[in-house]
């Protein structure tokens, strides 16, 4: 089956191949081994200094990564502006809510563009602020965030920022010191193309909280885990097998050309895909300019309805991924992760066709 969902992904032949060999205590030497050279395959990604940046790994989904980053990190007297469009944005103001963490929220309709000067207002206007969280890739409809001024605007006011890019580590730029970020989560199982199970923050070092800060979590403190993880410990029992995918999917991400490559890799198949279904009257729901190259949202051709696509696709070996929320009816979607090959990407194109002909 070839997956067109954003994560899990298909795997390469060596990725999966590490699963056979995955039985290892994580009490072991070997397995810090394997700690030790993941930690530091994600810093070469982006060529983030060991001295400055800090890899945590945690066993759970991007989600894990998500609510690790807000209990963590924003102390009892401080307050999250959360930026919302769509689900990712949402699911911040979800964890703050549930962990009683003063928070506000910029709110946009799903796959608008961030309103920067109502940022700046807001940041101008709220000195209780101390951290903003924003999606970087807004999965929900494809719509890449500007980070990069969202950052600005946080840096001249001394605000953290916490960016989920779970979905965009390992294929987009991100440019972790110039954009003012304080910590970024991500995961194995999207454009790292590793196995679901392992997720992570970088941590910007000076951004840890003190040891007398009281996390809001157990499971998911940060500070417990990095300082296990930098004396090759581990506080809880870790998603072994994922491990074993993640470090070699890194070596492959570094053999092929890292992010850059990666990205346009992607980008050529994001293409091809949107250019042969346009040629059968399908078109996206947002311009190129402000979409990522890793996934892009369709609008649903008139009276064809997502479950019928989806199974006339899935008949054919195919897996698209269904809109969310209000976007339900209108949209499917249509992600490059993977081992997603030019020639595959063909096969997809003329079974959309065919089942558009045939209902
Ligand atoms: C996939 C994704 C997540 C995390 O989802 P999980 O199901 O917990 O892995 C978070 N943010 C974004 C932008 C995502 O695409």
């Amino acid at each position: 089956m070839i997956l067109l969902n954003p994560g899990p992904v298909n795997l390469s032949e060596r990725v999966r191949h590490t699963l056979l060999h995955a039985e290892l205590c994580h009490r072991e030497p070997e397995f810090y081994d394997l700690q030790d050279t993941i930690r530091q395959g994600l810093l070469e990604i982006y060529t983030l200094d060991p001295e400055r940046w800090a890899p945590i790994l945690l066993a759970g989904s991007g989600t894990a990564a998500m609510e690790a980053m807000v209990t963590s990190l924003v102390p009892s007297q401080g307050k999250v502006l959360v930026i919302e469009n769509g689900v990712y944005g949402e699911r911040f103001s979800r964890i703050t809510q549930t962990h009683g963490i003063p928070y506000t929220v910029q709110r946009h309709a799903w796959g608008e563009a961030v309103d920067l000067e109502a940022l700046a207002h807001t940041l101008e206007t709220e000195p209780q602020l101390s951290h903003v969280a924003v999606v970087h890739h807004e999965t929900t409809t494809g719509r890449l965030n500007d980070v990069a001024r969202i950052g600005s605007l946080c840096k001249a006011r001394g605000v953290h920022l916490l960016v989920d890019a779970v979905s965009s580590f390992g294929a987009e730029a991100l440019d972790f010191e110039g954009w003012g970020i304080t910590a970024c989560a991500g995961t194995a199982h999207k454009c790292l193309h590793g196995v679901a199970g392992t997720s992570f923050v970088i941590l910007r070092r000076d951004a840890l909280p003190s040891a007398e800060a009281r996390p809001h979590t157990l499971y998911l403190d940060l500070d417990h885990y990095c300082r296990a993880q930098d004396q090759r410990d581990i506080p809880f029992t870790p998603a072994v097998p994922s491990y074993c995918a993640l470090a070699e999917a890194l070596d492959e991400l570094a053999e092929q050309g890292g992010w850059q490559a990666r990205r346009e890799q992607y980008r050529q198949l994001t293409q091809q895909g949107q250019k042969g279904l346009e040629q059968i009257g399908i078109g996206p729901l947002l311009p190129d300019r402000d979409s990522s190259v890793v996934l892009r949202a369709y609008r649903l051709p008139p009276g064809f309805s997502y479950n019928r696509l989806h199974d006339g696709l899935k008949q054919r070996g195919f897996i698209i991924y269904a809109g969310q929320g209000p976007l339900t009816p209108e949209i499917f979607r249509i992600a490059v992760m993977g081992t997603l090959s030019p020639k595959e990407m063909d096969r997809f194109l003329t079974s959309v066709a065919q089942v558009l002909e045939t209902g």
